[in-house]
């Protein structure tokens, strides 16, 4: 597992349910998609209703499956939850549905990886709350419609434009979920460290917010190596320069760069000027396989304004140079 990915690994899926907001008021941050889904849930309720169905966009580790559970919390309703790469068959759809109680919600991970069968008796199901169930096969195949209770589907994609348009149409609410502010993530690691019994003091959390990427999880899972950091090396409370060492420790460096991403980018300044230099011989430069750095390193690089992909080649930015403390050179592309 690699700290700064924002993929779970299998410690965070230990923690990560004790440290869940349990509803919309302790969910930190994305003030517009909270008031929205607010006033949402609010109306079903008072209309003794099911939800609307949910679209949820974002990168991993922003909080969908969190969000998927304080819906149904709102809704008091229990909650069903699956992925779309785990849904091969129609029928193995089909019997989630079926089985549905009255206002459940269902929470469908990975919704774009749902084979097409199974998509197209979803749509059925989320608009007229039916499902046809094929018995028999061949000619004398005979398909039996089944009446469904009015559940609301929470689908979670990390592209909303990868849905097609069909599905995407069948959601009456869609929020697209952004990476946090650090005064967001501030809070998380305030929210969490009480809930994990540690002691930070404001700079130790402004710290680990700084590093975490925009992302909760990150955050999370930054705060419990700099608990043992601080458990071992130090009196057990999170400073500043407590976070700071032990993320050195774990070479993370201010701005959440690990070091790979470092090391892309020191290649592309020290060894080829700043670029513009192909993918390929970057990653023969660096070691690695071309996928790990294009698929890896360059998205969180690219976010950061690092570094740019362009036709010629990856190129490197002022703020790359300033970054790794270099200076760039009169002529520095970007
Ligand atoms: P993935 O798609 O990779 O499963 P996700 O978007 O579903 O990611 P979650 O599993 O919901 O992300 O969240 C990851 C962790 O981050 C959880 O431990 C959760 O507690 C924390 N978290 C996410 N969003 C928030 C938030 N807004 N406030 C507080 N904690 C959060």
């Amino acid at each position: 597992g690699r700290l700064v990915g924002a993929d779970a690994d299998g410690e965070d899926s230990a923690v990560e349910a004790a440290l869940r907001p349990k509803d919309l008021a302790e969910f930190v941050g994305q003030p517009k998609v909270r008031e929205q889904l607010d006033l949402m849930l609010r109306a079903a309720r008072a209309r003794g209703a099911a939800a609307d169905h949910v679209l949820l966009s974002g990168a991993p580790g922003l909080g969908k499956t969190t969000l998927s559970m304080i819906i149904a919390a709102e809704m008091g309703a229990p909650i069903r939850i699956t992925s779309g790469p785990a849904i091969q068959h129609a029928g193995d759809l089909a019997s989630i549905l079926s089985s549905l109680q009255e206002g459940e919600v269902l929470f469908l991970d990975e919704i774009h990886r749902m084979s097409r069968p199974a998509e197209e008796m979803l749509y059925m199901a989320m608009e007229d709350f039916r499902v046809d169930v094929i018995v028999g096969k061949g000619p004398g195949a005979t398909a039996i419609p089944l009446e469904l209770p009015p559940f609301t589907l929470v689908g979670a994609t990390t592209r909303a434009g990868l849905l097609p348009p069909p599905l995407r149409d069948r959601f009456g609410f869609t929020a697209h979920m952004e990476f946090y502010e650090p005064g967001e993530l501030e809070q998380v690691v305030h929210r969490s460290a009480r809930l994990l019994d540690v002691t930070t003091d404001r700079d130790g959390a402004v710290e680990i917010a700084g590093r975490s990427r925009g992302t909760p999880r990150i955050a999370n899972r930054l705060l419990r190596r700099v608990r043992d950091y601080a458990q071992v090396r130090a009196d057990g409370r999170i400073t500043r320069e407590i976070a700071a060492r032990a993320l050195e420790v774990y070479e993370v460096d201010q701005r959440g760069l690990d070091r790979l991403d470092r090391a892309v980018l020191s290649a592309l300044l020290k060894l080829f000027g700043g670029g513009p230099v192909g993918l390929s011989t970057l990653a023969v430069a660096v070691g690695e396989e071309r996928e790990t750095v294009e698929e890896v390193a360059e998205p969180f690089l690219v976010r950061e304004g690092l570094l740019a992909r362009t036709p010629r080649g990856r190129v490197a930015t002022p703020a790359a140079w300033a970054h790794l403390g270099l200076a760039a050179p009169q002529n520095a592309p970007g």
